[in-house]
């Protein structure tokens, strides 16, 4: 996965080999996915992750930071801990972030969301279902491969405030039946807000640098990959310049591609051209799929079959 080689990430995972989308106004595409998915529950994915870092010689501590200081050699950590350089990967409520003048997320680009666990009848085929009510919206049911998925509901916060209690209701108007627990809540920094993520020796990975992307609430894939090349710029000369770079080279095109799309997209009907041109093309679904769970682009062939979608024959 990534180039980390860690294959025992997915491990025992029954892959998720079908995916079903259907649009604000109904339209339905369902298919196999090109390449297998795979929902580990963050628990599991999480101690392999530490686990591996172990193996290649990591040493794991734990603790609540609580300052992040830079010195002309290196940055202090709560007073007593100095590091030549610091990750912060500390997730949508970011200290690192706040500390080292990276700014707050800016109004807009947050979304919530509740997820928890269902019984479920479906063995490797994901749902979702993108809600026209309180649009960008879309409630999810991952199944994990035990009889049981991962359920949820997030939404874009515009002006109205978002409650718990609100999206509860919305996720169970979304998906009647299911009753996902423990459900449990939490912030999406989305990407068109991401601040610069390198600020001399302290650098920002995954949520804290706003890398979510904003057409899927989808945080995993950028914040392994995030902190692996973190990890790399963190051994050269110069820290900063080295992640952006590298961030810029991996992920530049398709973060540039996802905000121009989260602009287009803040009405619903695109999604429905979008949703009926992947249920026509098997290659436009494909492309959506990368963009969504990945660092796909947009291209000609994605463009051409939106152009169809918009006067079907
Ligand atoms: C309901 C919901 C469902 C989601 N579903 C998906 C999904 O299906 N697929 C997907 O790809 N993404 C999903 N996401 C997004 C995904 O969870 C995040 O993008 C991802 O967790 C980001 O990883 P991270 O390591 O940057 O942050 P986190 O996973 O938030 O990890 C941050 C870590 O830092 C620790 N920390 C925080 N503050 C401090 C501090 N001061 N000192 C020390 N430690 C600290 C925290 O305890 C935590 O361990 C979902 C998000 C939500 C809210």
């Amino acid at each position: 996965m990534l180039g980390l080689d860690v294959d025992e990430l997915t491990a025992g995972t029954t892959p998720v080999t079908r995916l079903t989308i259907v649009s604000p106004r109904g339209e339905r595409v369902s298919r196999a996915f090109s390449r297998p998915a795979f929902v580990v529950p963050r628990r599991v994915l999480d101690h392999r992750l530490v686990l591996a870092a172990q193996a290649a010689g990591a040493v794991l501590r734990r603790r609540r930071v609580r300052s992040v200081t830079q010195t002309s050699t290196g940055v202090v950590v709560d007073d007593d801990i100095v590091a030549r350089v610091v990750v912060g990967a500390d997730g949508a409520e970011s200290v690192v972030r706040r500390q080292c003048g990276a700014g707050g997320v800016p109004e807009g680009t947050v979304a919530l969301a509740v997820r928890g666990y269902a019984p479920t009848d479906l063995a490797a085929e994901q749902h979702l279902t993108l809600a026209a009510a309180h649009w960008p919206a879309y409630a999810w049911v991952f199944p994990i491969g035990d009889g049981t998925a991962n359920v949820g509901y997030g939404e874009v916060v515009r002006r109205e405030p978002v409650t718990r209690a609100k999206l509860t209701e919305r996720l169970h108007r979304l998906l009647p039946g299911l009753d996902p627990v423990p459900l449990r809540g939490h912030r999406l920094p989305l990407s068109p807000g991401r601040p610069d993520p390198g600020h001399g020796r302290v650098l920002l990975a995954g949520d804290a640098a706003s890398l979510i992307n904003p057409l899927t609430g989808e945080g995993i894939y950028y914040a392994v990959l995030s902190g692996s090349l973190a990890g790399a710029a963190a051994l050269t000369a110069d820290p900063a310049r080295a992640y952006r770079a590298a961030l810029r080279r991996r992920l530049g095109r398709h973060l540039r591609h996802t905000d121009v799309l989260a602009r287009l997209t803040r009405r619903s009907w695109p999604l429905d051209l979008a949703v009926r041109a992947a249920r026509d093309d098997r290659r436009a679904f494909d492309r959506l799929v990368e963009i969504g769970l990945g660092a796909g682009t947009l291209d000609a062939r994605l463009l051409f079959a939106f152009s169809r979608a918009v006067s079907p024959r």
